[in-house]
C-alpha cells in the first residue's frame, strides 16, 4: 500500500477525485483494476485499495488524500511498509500509457525523506 484510512473518516468524499490513481472507494463501494472488480474493503467509510496505491509515487511529492483530509486519517499503514522502487514500479504498471523517470514526483525525496507525511 501504504497509505490507509483509519476509523476515524467522516465520509466527507474529499480524497476521493484527488487519488491519481483511482485507488479511493467509498465504503460498501465494490473497486475495480482494468475491468477486474473486487470486493469492498470497508463498509462504512472511505477505503484505499492496497494494490492500487502508489503513496502517490510517480505524480506527487505528499500523498495527495493526506493533504485534503480534513481530520487527517489518511496515513501510512505500519503494517504495509512498502519501498520507493516498489511503488514506482506499481505507478508504472497502473499506468502503462505514462513515463515516469526514475526521479519522478515522491513523497521519499522531500525534504526529510519519508518520515512524517
Ligand atoms: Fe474520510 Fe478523510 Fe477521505 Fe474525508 S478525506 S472521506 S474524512 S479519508
Amino acid at each position: 500500500m501504504a497509505t490507509t484510512i483509519t476509523s476515524e473518516c467522516i465520509n466527507c468524499g474529499a480524497c476521493e477525485p484527488e487519488c491519481p490513481n483511482t485507488a479511493i472507494y467509498a465504503g460498501g463501494v465494490p473497486w475495480e483494476l482494468n475491468g477486474t472488480p473486487g470486493a469492498a474493503i470497508a463498509q462504512d467509510i472511505y477505503y484505499i485499495v492496497p494494490s492500487k496505491c502508489t503513496e502517490c509515487v510517480g505524480f506527487h511529492d505528499h500523498e495527495a488524500c493526506a493533504a485534503v483530509c480534513p481530520v487527517d486519517c489518511c496515513i501510512p499503514d505500519p503494517a504495509n511498509l512498502e519501498t520507493e522502487g516498489v511503488l514506482l514500479q506499481r505507478a508504472r504498471e497502473l499506468h502503462p500509457e505514462t513515463t515516469f523517470p526514475d526521479d519522478a514526483p515522491s513523497r521519499f525525496r522531500k525534504e526529510g525523506g519519508a518520515a512524517g507525511g
